[in-house]
């Protein structure tokens, strides 16, 4: 099951954020965005996103 990590919001399959390694991670998430290119998108400026991957954009 994925869950989205409440500190950079990134969602992952592992028990811990392969990003920045926390484990405060919630399964209660909704909304998906797919980063690409960090640099070229300006929501992913906006959300303080460094690195592509798939992001959620509400944590609960
Ligand atoms: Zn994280």
């Amino acid at each position: 099951m994925s869950r989205a990590c409440r500190n950079c919001k990134v969602i992952t399959e592992e028990t811990a954020c392969h990003l920045c390694k926390g484990t405060d991670l919630s399964d209660d998430y909704s909304g998906l965005l797919v980063v690409l290119e960090p640099e070229g998108s300006q929501m992913a400026q906006t959300m303080e996103i460094k690195k592509e991957g798939r992001y959620a954009l509400k944590i609960r």
